[in-house]
Formats: structure tokens, C-alpha cells, sequence
């Protein structure tokens, strides 16, 4: 087996060694082999960023425009096939896969679109005889560090407003899933950017971070991942000497989905469903509090068990499967040990939780979703992010308290309420401290045309995606000028 290449500087470059992709879904299915950059390799790629940018920066807008148009039809036209590679390296179930690769394809689209709308604003001044024009520039070379819970997509969604605002990239995916990052790399490699304006390498933060974060040719690092490697980050983005990195940070939730008594039972159930449990739970947006009012707990529960019961665990390329497997054994450890820690801390195992080591016959990383009830928003497991199939339920007396316990934590990224009641509604949007706030619907699921992001200990910096995604990846000048 040939191992795939970094994408340094235009060209495709072996690294000095490589690494197995392996199928979670059978550990002996090896997806491929991808080079490990070294960190002079990591170095070139932002050498070749910064001598690239400018040109790339003085592009007109429609070229770049038609670069991420090309990108994104490219993804959406290979679809099925991008989607099989995600599942069968992420193990993601085949339908969620293919949502995915569309949001990336639409991603991408939307971004041709902004690298045409991108404008300034020309004010007054408040003095005689000037105006004030304020525009946005390219901030220059951005390092894009990705997780690997969402293979394509997050790249996506980091990559295409970097290109679009006019910014050379280094980008490093996630040593778990570089097959979709490396597909990825290669449509961009042919979508007529100048050599360098994206680069690819691949491997260890860990080893590539001197490159990534302290070359002082990287102007910004946008990241997504744990919050113990993302406040590291932003330490060292502001601690090397000359000009600080920006940083934008996408890190942990705890994300709460409030149900109150009054609510559309299969639309609570239904939401807490998808929100705890698809994508094997491994998602930043996931609802792994279920906080439930008196009034409609014990359904509640009855319910969401009754539709546990129905889900299918197995291969994610697999029809008919609909919870994969966890994405290795370094997580699997971790939930597991989430789920001793509840019981141990006295919460109750109302469903699954059991481990498979082999599923008909297909050694993989497989578990049950957990679910707990008699759980309280003060036991461990309750409050430090797991990232795996683990939910528990939290019963509360009233709304208010629900509130208050839905509040009680130390991230904000999503929260979700699910009531019949406009007045309710209304006012648990203004007063959950969350990101985004869904009512009705699940916590984790969002548009790729519209900011995404957290407060708290879950995020750091501007919000990402849609318009708003310049906030990051444009430098403001304001310029006064002498009529
Ligand atoms: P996860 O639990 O999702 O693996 P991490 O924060 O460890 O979370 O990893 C997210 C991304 O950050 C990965 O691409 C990983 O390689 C990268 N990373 C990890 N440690 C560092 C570091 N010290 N410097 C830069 N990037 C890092």
C-alpha cells in the first residue's frame, strides 16, 4: 500500500513515515496509509502559505468564487463515495455520512458566494472634510487544526471562508481520519489555486504545533477539539515572541435539552434521540443532559427507552444500521469509564451501555448507547464532557428549575427546550446560556450558512461559518481620507 501524501507548496510529498487508517467498524479493515508530516515538512507548508497569500489575496473575487464552486460541486458530485470513505474510517452510519459530505458541499458553495459579497462600509467622519472607509483584509496565513468527529465537514467549514476571505492554508486533520481530508486536499489541489495557497499535513498536533502555532508566519489558528489541547493553544498563540496568532476555539459542551410537561412527547422523545445518540454521541452539540420536569418523566423515559430499544448497532456501512461504532479504543476507554463512574456516583442504567468487542463477526469498537435516570446535574458524569453514546436524564420540579440546571454547567454551546407553550419558548431563548438555542428541535444539527459556536468554557474567539465568519478570517482597516 502507497501512503497518501502531504500537499505542501503546489506538490505532493511523502512524509518520513506514514500511519494506518483503520475501520472501526473492523479493526482489520485498513482504509489506507497517510503520511506523517515532519515539522520541517509543517514549516515548508506555512513557508509555502506565506509565499503564496499575497497572491492569492490579490485574486479577483469571482476566481476565488469559481475555485470553491469547483470544490464544492466536486464533493457533491462524488457523494456516495465521499460518504462510504467517511463512514468506513469515522463510522458514522451511511446516511448521516452522506448528510455530511452534502453539508460540505453546501459549505463550500456558500462560500464562492461570500468571496463575491465581501464589501466595507464608507462612513462620515466627524470631522470637516473627511470620510471614513472601513474595509476587511485577508489575515494571511490561517493554521486550520480539525477533530475527527466530523471528517469533512469541519474541514469544510474552516477551509472554504479561509479561501474565500483571501487567506493562505495550512490545514491538519485529525490523525484518526485523514482519508476524507486527504480526498478533500486533492479536489482543492485541482480547483486552479496558486501553489501553496493550500496546503495539507498530516499527522500528530502534538509534533506539528511548533509549525502550526509559533511560526510567526501563521497569522491565526482556528481549531476544533478538546478544551485541555485548545486552551493549551491559545497559551502558546499568545506567548510566542513577535506578533500573537489569532485564535478561534471550538471546544466541549454539556449540552442540556430541557423538556417541560408540556410538551409534544414523540417531538421530546424524538429530539432526545438524535440529540444523545446519533453519530454515536460524538458530536460537541450532543444533548447528553436530558432534563425533564415531574410532570412528564416517568413517560418520558418509558418512551425514549421503547425507541433506544429499536436502534440498530452495527457496521456503519452496514444498511439498516443506525448507531456505528465509537471511533477507537482510546475513546471507547473513555466511555466506558463514564459509564462505571455513573453507577458508581448512583445514577441508574435505564438502557444499554454494554460493550461488544465483535459484532457478527467483525471485530470492532462497539457499545450500546447508555442512557441514566436518577441522575443529578452534580455527578461527574453530569458535568465533564464524554464525546460517546452516554446520556443522563436529570428530573427537575418545575421550569425554573430546569432552567437553572440547564445553566449549571461550565460550557454553553447548544441547548435545547422542548415545550408547547410560545411564552415558554420565548423565554427560555433568551435566558439559556448557550451558543445556539433550539426549541423543539435536537441540540446537535445545524445550518451551514449561519454561525455556529459557544459561550463559556466552549469556545473562545469569533463565531464560525456564515457571514460571520470573516469576523476571523478578515483583518479590519479603517482608513480616513482627506476629500
Ligand atoms: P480529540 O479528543 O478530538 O482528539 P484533541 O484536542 O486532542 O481532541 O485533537 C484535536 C486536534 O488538535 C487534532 O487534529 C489534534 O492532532 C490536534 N492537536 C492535539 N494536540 C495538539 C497540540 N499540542 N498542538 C496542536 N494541535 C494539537
Amino acid at each position: 500500500m502507497k501512503p497518501h501524501a502531504n500537499y505542501i507548496g503546489g506538490a505532493w510529498v511523502p512524509g518520513p513515515d506514514a500511519a494506518e487508517n483503520i475501520n472501526p467498524s473492523d479493526t482489520r479493515d485498513v482504509v489506507g496509509l497517510y503520511a506523517r508530516a515532519s515539522l520541517e515538512q509543517a514549516h515548508d507548508a506555512v513557508a509555502a502559505a506565506a509565499a503564496a497569500q499575497p497572491r492569492w489575496a490579490a485574486s479577483l473575487p469571482q476566481q476565488r468564487a469559481d475555485a470553491l464552486d469547483f470544490i464544492g460541486r466536486e464533493i457533491e458530485q462524488r457523494g456516495p463515495e465521499l460518504a462510504d470513505l467517511l463512514a468506513r474510517e469515522e463510522g458514522k452510519p451511511l446516511a448521516e455520512a452522506r448528510g455530511e459530505v452534502q453539508r460540505a458541499a453546501h459549505i463550500f458553495r456558500f462560500f464562492a458566494g461570500e468571496a463575491l459579497r465581501a464589501g466595507g462600509e464608507l462612513l462620515p467622519s466627524t470631522r470637516a472634510g473627511l470620510a471614513v472607509e472601513i474595509t476587511r483584509e485577508p489575515v494571511g496565513v490561517v493554521s486550520l487544526i480539525t477533530p475527527w468527529n466530523f471528517p469533512i465537514a469541519i474541514p469544510a467549514w474552516k477551509i472554504a471562508p479561509a479561501l474565500a476571505h483571501g487567506n493562505a492554508v495550512v490545514f491538519k486533520p485529525a490523525e484518526l481520519v485523514p482519508g476524507c481530508a486527504w480526498a478533500l486536499a486533492e479536489i482543492i489541489s485541482r480547483a486552479g489555486l496558486p501553489a501553496g495557497a493550500f496546503n495539507l499535513v498530516m499527522g500528530s498536533g502534538r509534533a506539528l504545533g511548533p509549525a502550526l502555532i509559533d511560526d510567526a508566519q501563521v497569522a491565526a489558528v482556528s481549531f476544533t477539539g478538546s478544551e485541555a489541547t485548545g486552551r493549551q493553544l491559545a497559551a502558546r498563540a499568545v506567548a510566542r515572541p513577535g506578533a500573537m496568532a489569532r485564535v478561534q476555539l471550538e471546544m466541549g459542551g454539556k449540552n442540556p435539552l430541557v423538556v417541560l410537561d408540556d410538551a409534544d412527547l414523540d417531538v421530546a422523545v424524538a429530539c432526545a434521540l438524535n440529540g444523545a445518540f446519533f453519530s454515536t454521541g460524538q458530536r460537541c452539540t450532543a444533548s447528553s443532559r436530558l432534563v425533564v420536569t415531574a410532570g412528564i418523566h416517568d413517560r418520558f423515559v418509558d418512551a425514549l427507552v421503547a425507541r433506544l430499544q429499536g436502534l440498530v448497532l452495527g457496521d456503519a456501512r452496514k444498511p439498516g444500521t443506525t448507531v456505528g461504532p465509537v471511533v477507537d479504543a482510546t475513546q471507547l476507554q473513555q466511555d466506558l469509564k463514564y459509564i462505571a463512574l455513573a453507577r458508581s456516583e448512583g445514577a441508574e442504567l435505564a438502557f444499554g451501555g454494554q460493550h461488544h468487542a465483535e459484532l457478527e463477526g467483525q471485530p470492532g469498537h462497539y457499545l450500546m448507547p447508555a442512557l441514566f435516570i436518577h441522575s443529578t446535574n452534580t455527578m461527574r458524569f453530569n458535568r465533564e464532557e464524554i464525546f460517546g453514546p452516554v446520556a443522563g436524564v436529570i428530573r427537575v420540579a418545575d421550569a425554573d428549575e430546569a432552567l437553572a440546571v440547564a445553566n449549571d454547567t461550565a460550557y454553553g454551546l447548544s441547548a435545547g427546550v422542548c415545550t408547547t407553550s410560545l411564552k415558554t419558548a420565548a423565554h427560555f431563548k433568551r435566558q439559556l446560556q448557550a451558543g445556539m438555542v433550539m426549541v423543539n428541535a435536537p441540540t446537535a444539527g445545524v445550518d451551514p450558512h449561519v454561525p455556529f459556536g459557544g459561550r463559556k468554557a466552549s469556545s473562545h474567539g469569533p463565531r464560525e461559518q456564515g457571514r460571520y465568519a470573516a469576523e476571523f478570517y478578515t483583518v479590519v482597516k479603517t482608513a480616513y481620507v482627506a476629500a
